[in-house]
């Protein structure tokens, strides 16, 4: 199909990264009229981020581009600390886990940003032809930047209007394409901080030029994904700086096949140096690995430092130094680059709840810690079915303030642990335990260890709002670093004081727990059956059906839900192509009954239960062409092959109480309520302040 480029858009991204493929994504699948921009010729190809924390990599597979990731990276089980022994030569001081067991079915895993591009361009293409947008498609559009954006701020209250216009330029391929230090190595100083903002000379350029292709666009929402010099940020104006600080640490990176006696150079390693700055090892897919190295003769002398005497001859000799007595050599090098350490977070996520900022463009960090691509597509993934189902007008507007409230405190949160863990890993390390003005190497370590929560992603826990219902003793949202510690020591999973799922705390992540479909005996994780498709999920623990007074209860539960609560809220052709796990798209419904899809885990005997005979339609629907929905059913029971997912013990729900479960269409839970009739009303309330009803 030819794409159409309409100039009245639902939602006009700024830059193609990260953040702004994973709103494409989102877009497409809800089939939203979208264009998306990008300054550069192509896409990422080589270098820049690589690591994939475990909940990034729950979100892509919900989108069931997860696999690709999963399948060709390299996974990181294992991190050694190396440090100084008394003669000053380095040595292996501890070893630990990557990753802490149980808080997810992924490991952190490590892939280059290109090819992660690419999955999120093909998981778009996948979602066409789209029912509720059969003439447009998205596509990114290449060499293309924003030149001005003004907003009407008379219409942006009214959900039909377009507020936003924007001129957008199409730039020529010399124009769009950056300047490589080396002729023959692929380099990201060009996206570095050490490298200035190219955008107000392109447009400068622009300015001067004939036959410049031009156009207005007008847009109902406008969200920069521009990275950390985002033009879209600039122009929004003072109230939208960031605020934070550049360090003085200067460390460089090589993405190279080492040959080298260091014995663990295919283990994630920091390594801390008596006196030449520390390294950390990235082992990585086909042989590479990836050297984060302190160029400690560089001093940026409290401001920018010169990049000109930064090479990668010049960082590469600094690895040496640091990993010696070890020999450390390389015949191939795939990319290199630079920056300066900086944390700075912005005040405000959006204006007018018109204009948004995601990813890079409102928080930067060091990117050590594998955070700043998890994070930017996490504030994507949070952003991009809050936009889409305002515009369908199933949500209410006023939910897009929720966005600035939950990503704006993980940005807070990721800005202090990067400062925290920068300053220890850039610092030198202590002699023994006087010298006060050195790095504990204990402290360095326990603070890895204990960050695991945070860094995984699994962590996040939103503030209450009207997506989070937090019972009043979780009100207060303690930050990550109190509540990591207790949260390991209970196996990983957060504990909830509130007893009906106790592993189910709003405004965190719905986990994903084993449990057997009624109908064929198949296991599958939980999650599976929760695709990224812009439906919020009911998942209703029943406890035994096979007792007369539960099954009753439950159907009881089916015939409110299907009278009270479905009808209305209706829904026709979110996302067909949406299920990527089950089936190919041409037996997929034409349209969902609802926005909210039901789900049914019950401790009854399995072979005891019938799903026509003993439930209510409402946990098996009737499509006229497909006939009845077997999908909704679960039984929580040893699989005949795979083990027993013990899914009520997972998720902290006593088999004899039940309990009601809403999990919003980004997998984080919104209530969690009796599966008793003070628990209906309770869902219902929650349902109301959250969608639009008929
Ligand atoms: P970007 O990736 O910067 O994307 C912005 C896009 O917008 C670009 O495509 C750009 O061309 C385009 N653009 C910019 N301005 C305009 C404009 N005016 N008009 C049109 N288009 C525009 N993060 C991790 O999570 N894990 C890691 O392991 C990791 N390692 C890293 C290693 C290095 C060496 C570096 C430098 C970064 C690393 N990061 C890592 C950080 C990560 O790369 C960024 O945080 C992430 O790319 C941010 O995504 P984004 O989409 O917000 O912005």
């Amino acid at each position: 199909m030819t794409p159409i480029l309409p100039s009245e858009v639902d939602v006009l991204i700024v830059g193609a990264g990260p953040a702004g493929l994973m709103l494409a994504l989102w877009f497409s699948r809800l089939g939203i009229v979208t264009r998306i921009v990008d300054k550069r010729t192509d896409k990422v190809f080589s270098g820049q981020a690589d690591g994939f924390q475990a909940r990034t990599l729950e979100i892509l597979d919900s989108f069931g581009i997860g696999e690709r990731v999963w399948k060709e990276a390299n996974r990181m089980f294992e991190v050694s600390f190396w440090s100084p022994n008394p003669d000053g030569r380095i040595q292996r001081n501890s070893r630990a886990p990557n990753n802490v067991a149980s808080l997810s079915r992924f490991t952190e895993s490590v892939l280059h940003q290109g090819r992660m591009e690419s999955f999120f361009l093909d998981g778009i293409t996948a979602s066409y032809p789209h029912p509720a947008s059969p003439t447009h498609e998205i596509r990114v559009e290449r060499m293309v930047i924003p030149t001005s954006l003004s907003i009407d701020e008379k219409k942006v209250d009214n959900d039909d209007a377009y507020p936003l216009t924007v001129t957008l330029q199409h730039l020529s391929e010399e124009e769009a394409t950056p300047t490589q230090r080396l002729s023959n190595l692929s380099d990201g100083l060009f996206r570095s901080n050490l490298a200035n903002d190219d955008v107000p000379s392109m447009i400068e350029q622009l300015n001067g030029r004939k036959n410049m292709r031009e156009e207005v666009v007008r847009a109902k929402f406008v969200v920069g994904c521009d990275g950390a010099h985002s033009w879209t940020r600039k122009t929004l104006g003072k109230d939208f700086e960031m605020h934070g600080e550049m360090t003085d640490f200067i460390w460089g990176v090589l993405d190279i096949v080492p040959i080298t006696d260091f014995p663990d150079i295919r283990n994630r390693c920091m390594v801390h140096s008596a006196s030449s700055g520390s390294l950390m090892i990235i082992p990585r897919e086909n042989k590479l690995v990836r050297l984060y190295i302190q160029l400690t003769e560089v001093s940026a002398g409290g401001g920018r430092v010169d990049r000109s005497g930064i090479t990668p001859e010049a960082i590469f000799k600094a690895a040496q130094k640091i990993i010696s007595p070890y020999k450390l050599e390389y015949h191939y090098c795939d990319w290199w680059t630079a920056y300066q350490i900086g944390q700075r977070v912005g005040d405000k996520f959006s204006k007018s709840d018109r204009v948004f900022l995601a990813g890079d463009a409102v928080h930067t960090h060091s990117p050590k810690a594998g955070q700043g691509m998890n994070v930017s597509m996490q504030d994507a993934y949070n952003l991009g079915w809050k936009i889409g189902l305002v515009c369908k007008k199933i949500l209410h507007r006023e939910i897009l303030s929720t966005y600035e409230l939950e990503r704006k405190q993980i940005a807070k949160e990721l800005i202090a642990f990067d400062h925290k863990f920068s300053k220890l890993f850039s610092g030198r390390p202590a002699k023994d335990v006087m010298d006060e003005t050195g790095v504990s190497m204990e402290e360095f370590s326990t603070t890895f260890n204990m960050s695991h929560m945070f860094t995984s992603g699994i962590g996040v826990n939103y503030k209450p709002s009207a997506l989070v219902a937090k019972p009043p003793e979780h009100r207060i949202v303690k930050s990550h670093l109190e509540v990591e510690a207790d949260q390991i020591a209970a196996h990983g999973r957060a504990q909830s004081s509130l007893f009906l799922a106790t592993n189910c705390t709003p405004g965190m992540r719905f986990p994903s727990f084993q449990v057997l479909a009624q109908s064929d005996a198949r296991p599958w994780q939980l999650h599976r059956k929760m695709p990224s498709d812009g439906r919020f999920r009911l998942v209703v623990f029943s406890g035994n059906i096979s007792n007369p007074t539960r099954q009753r209860l439950v159907n009881d539960l089916g015939a409110w839900l299907s009278t009270d609560v479905l009808s209305r809220y209706p829904l026709m052709a979110l996302s067909p192509g949406s299920d990527p796990h089950t089936s190919t798209m041409k037996f997929k419904p034409d349209h969902y009954p609802s926005i909210i899809d039901v789900l049914l885990i019950h401790t009854a005997k399995r072979a005891e239960v019938e799903i026509l005979r003993d439930l209510h339609e409402v946990y098996h629907p009737f499509d006229p062409k497909l006939g009845w929905d077997y999908d909704k059913v679960f039984a929580d029971e040893e699989s005949y092959h795979d083990g027993n997912g013990r899914a009520y013990e997972g998720y902290g729900v006593d088999p004899d109480e039940g309990a009601l479960v809403i999990v919003r269409p980004d997998g984080y839970v919104g209530l969690v309520a009796s599966v008793e009739k003070e628990g209906w009303e309770e869902a219902s309330k929650w349902f109301q302040g959250v969608l639009r009803s008929i």
